[in-house]
């Protein structure tokens, strides 16, 4: 089977963009492909993180994960921390990798705008990613549309190492999502929906109440058209019939279709009915799994172990090809 590697940062409370990019799709890959899922919390550590909240927000994801449907018989589930051999591939990763093409990515762009120290985790934060995916060998890695250019940079040093030190790494694909690879803010339909986005009606989050996402998507901006279209003159529009999309199987053409002549209120009341129902059996999961502390902790510590072997195998070759002594 070919391997499936994909990873969350537990930096926040997940986002609508966050299932309909990534998680949605992961536990139909477990039949056909070995699957490994990760909680990146070194990555979410590139921006400020209050310790206790990181924790607690470590194991929502871990439940979500769960909650949207994860087998841990199937797949593993870890917490990337937790295997050491993650921070040692990626210095020697970064060995290999230009400064350039770092201060070229526009995510630590955009982030670095958002902080005032400015840390070198953030700048680094591409080659631990690289690092994360090429320990495992992996095949495959489902991801939102925002990771296409760390996905490239990935492949890039995996070709880098396998010339300069001779075969060694999987080179990666990333596989987009079907529909919804990239979810917009319903405040600014230009940017991104993120779950690090200070301000709360700008995504709809997997653990909340289902008034709250009912009032995020009525309030969601749209323009003053006032006729449901599919384009890019109306980004909102088209952002919420994205989700329409995902949720009731229909194409955009169908939604414009069945909208005809109808004003946006109506069709956000209906919208946000679609997702309170699409979203209502991973809520419902996440609150029992939740709860149950000891049921986590006995996947997290299996997953933990299966995945740190696997890494630890990857390491011994990469030692040996980079020239450490070996005793
Ligand atoms: P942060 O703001 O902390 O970076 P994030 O919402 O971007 O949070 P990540 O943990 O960086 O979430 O990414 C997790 C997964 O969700 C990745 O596969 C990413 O591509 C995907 N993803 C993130 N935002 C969106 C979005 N708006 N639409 C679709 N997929 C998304
Ligand atoms: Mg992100």
């Amino acid at each position: 089977k070919k391997i499936v590697y994909s990873g969350i940062q537990p930096s926040g409370n997940l986002t609508l963009g966050n299932y309909i990019g990534a998680l949605k799709n992961f536990s139909e890959l477990q039949d056909e492909y070995n699957c490994l899922y990760c909680i990146v919390d070194m990555h979410a550590i590139t921006v400020p993180q209050v310790p206790k909240d990181l924790r607690a927000t470590s194991l929502d994801l871990a439940s979500l994960y769960l909650a949207a449907g994860l087998d841990p018989e199937k797949s593993i589930l870890y917490i990337q921390s937790h295997v050491k051999q993650h921070a040692e591939l990626s210095w020697i990763l970064g060995t290999i990798t230009g400064l350039g093409q770092l201060q070229r990515m526009t995510q630590y762009k955009d982030k670095a705008a958002k902080q005032k120290e400015l840390n070198a985790g953030l700048l680094f934060y591409p080659v631990l990613m690289a690092a994360d995916i090429l320990l495992y060998g992996t095949n495959f890695v489902p991801v939102g549309d925002d990771q296409t250019q760390h996905m490239e940079l990935t492949r890039d040093i995996a070709e880098r190492f396998n010339s300069r030190y001779s075969e060694t790494f999987v080179v990666p694909e990333m596989m987009r999502a079907k529909k919804g690879a990239r979810i917009m803010s319903l405040q600014d339909p230009t940017a991104k929906m993120s779950k690090s986005d200070p301000d709360e009606n700008a995504s709809i989050y997997l653990i909340e109440d289902d008034k709250a996402t009912a009032r995020k998507i009525k309030r969601a901006v749209t323009d003053s058209i006032g006729i449901i279209n599919y384009t890019d003159d109306q980004p909102g529009l088209k952002n919420l019939i994205d989700i329409y999309s995902v949720f009731a199987d229909l194409t955009p053409e169908e939604i414009v279709k069945k909208y005809e002549g109808v004003g946006y209120g109506v069709f956000k009341e209906e919208l946000a009915e679609l997702v309170v129902d699409g979203l209502k059996p991973v809520r419902t999961r996440f609150k029992e799994i939740r709860q149950d502390k000891t049921y986590l902790e006995e996947i997290l510590k299996a997953g933990d172990e299966k995945a740190e072997r696997l890494a630890e195998r990857t390491m011994k070759k990469v030692r040996r090809k980079v020239g450490f002594v070996q005793l």
